[in-house]
């Protein structure tokens, strides 16, 4: 059975440029956990800016409503 993978996906408020993430969900809880927000550092302008699961990854988001 093949894992489940989650796209995230955020865009820089500063410059625009948009980037995506392909992460499992052992990943997805290393990295973000059941968070509503996290943070993001921009690659091409280091701006540091905050960004909502429900908007970068939606399936990840509904995962975290339904362990609660
Ligand atoms: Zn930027």
């Amino acid at each position: 059975m093949a894992k489940k993978r989650y796209t995230v996906q955020t865009a820089c408020p500063q410059c625009g440029c948009s980037r995506s993430q392909v992460l499992s969900e052992d990943e997805m809880k290393e990295r973000y956990g059941h968070v509503p927000n996290f943070d993001m550092e921009c690659g091409e302008c280091m701006e540091k800016y905050t960004s909502e699961m429900k908007t970068a990854c939606p399936e990840w988001d509904k995962e975290c409503r339904i362990q609660e």
